[in-house]
Parts: structure tokens; sequence; C-alpha cells
């Protein structure tokens, strides 16, 4: 536990953000119960024209911040600055994105580059101000620049991506904080929540007849999930109720190997999607055992060249850094094993614990295995994309994710997920339907993002479906 003791709260997510980001998971409390021992105490006094930032342990440190802690556009960079190198006193460590704790660093370098500024500016505006390693400020900026050139071909005003959600997975991972059932309790409503998506599918295809639909991307959950009549009726709805003369990728993210069969990979081909993923995770049995996978290596590899001889020739791979007991060995034998297959893209993610997932829960178990070489991990994945010819094309960091790090998308040129940059970019609109879907409308001249939300549960889902196509009515027209 930590202390935080401030005279003032108009930066209270900021620090806590910074203080999260050096130690994880620890709670951060603003007053002491009973026989409470902080690990040390964080202290902010705010004054009008001086600030000063200490930390109280055994020993004390300060920062003192010179201006007026209300004029925020500008003092809150400051403070998170003066917080970082602080903590990075006291720590011992400095942290790979420096004081950046949001969500998309990538913005950065996008605004540098649309000002004008060259590639080599942008890095050195991270490590200079934000006191971001090089490497990390150099692939950020190589993503920014990857998706100004994609974003570049899209009509923000009249292009659209289709977001389908299929909330079924074979079991659940120990990590899963999404909206997913596992498909042999939930088979016999399989059926009725097709139709019922396929309802929905319909009303959204003609209140965006008008529009260019560019990106059709099927997630969940996994999609293949279901048995391929089902996937087949849903993939024939989109085919008759879409134009698709604007459509520039289609995705299925098949996901669990486990899930994949010959007849469902005919069905997608049949119906021309042209992207599929096969997550792998990791390539060793004894984490795919402990993450609640329930599918093995080498049915990852079945899987995978099943699709390769079904004609698919763009394939994505998840991987994860960081899950429970795997070090950097485990994560060389996952990359060896990933590197024999070629994908056109590799996706890593650092591994998440969020809130509702089971491996919060069951972090006394496994969480001191749960190891600190992540950073070291995502650095092989990138060497490993580069040697495959692969580009990093999106970047994104969530709240609580591993060792402050990042997800990264590497794609082979002309074969990245254009889905994955309009979502994050918050470009046209989203247009999701399914359980637990989330609509994202756009509204560049007002520079604004509603969000319409589908129910989360299958059930909700199913017997208030007229109330998720009121939602989206009253927002949408
Ligand atoms: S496959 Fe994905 S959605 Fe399904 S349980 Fe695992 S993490 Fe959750």
């Amino acid at each position: 536990m930590i202390l935080l003791e401030q005279n003032k709260t108009e930066y209270n997510n900021d620090l806590r953000a910074m203080i999260m980001a050096f130690f994880p998971g620890i709670k951060i409390v603003e007053k002491l119960e009973g026989e409470d021992m902080p690990k040390f105490i964080f202290v902010a006094r705010y004054e009008e024209n001086e600030t000063s930032l200490a930390i109280l342990d055994d020993y004390s440190d300060t920062e003192t911040i010179e201006g007026n802690y209300l004029d925020k556009a500008s003092f809150r960079n400051i403070l998170k600055s003066a917080s970082y190198k602080l903590l990075c006193r006291y720590s011992g460590r400095e942290l790979p994105w420096g004081d950046l704790t949001g969500v998309r660093p990538t913005k950065i370098a996008m605004a540098e580059l649309e000002a004008g500024k060259s590639f080599d500016k942008a890095v050195a505006n991270y490590i200079d101000t934000y006191h971001v390693s090089e490497r990390k400020a150099k692939l950020a900026t190589k993503v920014a620049d990857y998706e100004r050139g994609v974003i570049a071909s899209i009509d923000k005003e009249n292009d659209y991506c289709l977001y389908v959600g299929i909330p079924f997975c074979p079991s659940r991972c120990l990590y899963c904080s999404f909206t997913s059932y596992p498909i042999g309790v939930y088979k016999d409503k399989a059926a009725t929540y097709i139709d019922k998506l396929c309802e929905e599918l319909e009303y959204i295809a003609r209140v965006y007849k008008d529009k260019n639909l560019v990106s059709i991307y099927i997630g969940g959950g996994t999609p293949t999930s279901i048995d391929h009549i089902l996937l087949d009726k849903l993939l024939t709805k989109i085919d008759t109720a879409f134009k698709r003369d604007k459509l520039r990728e289609y995705t299925v993210e098949a996901g669990r190997p486990d899930s994949i069969t010959k007849e469902k990979l005919q069905v997608m081909k049949a119906h021309n999607v042209s992207r599929i993923s096969i997550n792998p995770q990791t390539m060793n049995d004894e984490t795919l055992k402990v993450i609640g996978r329930a599918h093995t290596v080498a049915q990852t590899k079945e899987a995978f060249l099943l699709a390769r001889e079904c004609g698919f020739d763009n394939i994505n791979m998840d991987l994860i850094a960081g899950l429970p007991g795997e070090n950097i060995d485990s994560m060389k034998h996952t990359l060896s094993e990933v590197r024999e297959l070629a994908p056109e893209s590799i996706t890593v993610h650092s591994l998440a614990i969020k809130r509702a997932a089971n491996l919060k829960q069951q972090l006394g178990e496994y969480g001191d295995s749960i190891n600190q070489d992540m950073n070291e991990m995502l650095d092989m994945v990138s060497e490993l994309a580069d040697e495959l010819g692969m580009e990093p094309y999106y970047l994104y960091r969530q709240k609580n994710i591993g060792g402050n790090l990042e997800n990264v998308g590497y794609a082979k040129k002309g074969l990245e997920c254009l889905y994955n940059i309009l979502i994050m970019e918050e470009i046209t609109d989203i247009i999701a339907a399914g359980a637990g879907a989330s609509t994202k409308l756009t509204y560049h001249k007002e520079n604004r993002v509603e969000r319409v939300e589908n129910c989360k549960s299958v059930d909700d889902y199913i017997n208030r479906f007229d109330e998720m196509i009121e939602r989206k009515r009253r927002n949408i027209i």
C-alpha cells in the first residue's frame, strides 16, 4: 500500500497512474486505517506559484515545480515529469514509456508528423519531453508514420467498418476479460443468437446503405466456436445485406485453434473472407494448460497448415508476453515455432491483468511466476517481425498492462488490419452488432466520438433485442 497525500485533488488520476506504472497492482490510499503501514508516502503540496512533491520513506526526496497548478494544459506534463523523476530515483528504475501513462502514445508522434516535423524530431520529442526510451520512441513514431499513410486513403465522412461479435469460446482463458460464454453450455442458444444477429445486421445494412463499407471484422469470443452451418448462415446474411464494392478487408478472428475445422475454413473462403487470425498466444503446451486454453501446440500448427491448404494467404497470429511461468526461453521457443509457420502478421500483447479476469483472482497461485522479462520478450517479437518482413502498424496500451508496456500489431506491407487502425484512431464510424458489441460514431466537425453499447450477456441480447435496435436508432438516425 502507498499513501498519497495531497492538499488538492486536480491531478489525482495523473499521480495515481504514475505510481501504478512503477508499482502495478499496489493499493494507493489517501488515508491510513488502524495499523496500516504504507510502503512509502507520496506527498503533493500545490501552492499558487510552486508545487512540491516528496517521497517519504526511510529517506526523503523532493522535486519542486514552479508555475501555477491551475494552468492545467501546461502544468500536467511538468507534474508528470517531476513525479516520474522522483519515482525513478526511489525505485532505481526507469520505465520504457517514461512518464506516458495513456492508452495511445502514438498520438504524440502523429501530431508532430502532421505538423511537418521529421521522423527524427518526433523521436527526439518522446525522449526529451516524456523520458521515453529510444527504442519505444522509434516504435511509436514508426507506427504513427504507417498509420498516417493508411488514414490518408480513408474517406472519413463516408467510409465505415462493421464489427460482428460472436461471444462464444471453447473454454475460458485464465486472463480473459472479454464477453465470452462456453459454447458447450450455450450450444442450444447459438442458433437463436445468430438469428438475432442477422436481424441486427439487416437493420445496420439498411441504415448505412449510402455509406462505404471498407472493413468487416468478425470477432468475439471466438467466431469459429459456432458450427459451420451457423457460420455459413451468418456470412450469407452479410453477403446479401451489405454492399461490398468498397470493401478492402474481411477478417474473421478464428482465434482458438481448437475451434477451427476444414468445413469452417471452406465456408469462410467461399464467402471471400480475406484475413483470419489463428492465435497460439504461446507455443508451450505447459503454459496452455495453465491459462485454460484447452488446446495444444500441435493443434495450432495443424489449424494453421489447414488454413494454408484452404487458400488463406493472410493469417495473423496473436502472442502474449508475460504469461504465467514463462521466461525468455519460453518466448524464444514460441518465436522459433512461429517463424516456421511464417504468418503475414503478428500481434503481441503484454499480459493485462484486468479486474474481470480470473487471473487477478488467481494471482496468489501464479502471481509470483509472472515474470519481469516482458520488455525483452516484446523486443524479441519485434526482431522476428522484422526478420519476416513486417512493420509495426498499430500500438496501444491498456490499464493494468504488465510492465507498463504495450500491445503491437506487425504486418507485411499492405496486409495490415485496417479495422485495427481505424478503431484505434477513431477515424470512421465502427458499427458493431452482437452481444457486448460497442458501436463508435465519429463526429469529426465536433471532434467527438459517441458510443452505443449493446447488452453484454447473450440472454439479454436475445431477450432485449428491440432495445438494442432502439438504442442504435436513437443515435444513428
Ligand atoms: S479465446 Fe479470447 S475471448 Fe475466448 S476465452 Fe480466451 S481470451 Fe477470452
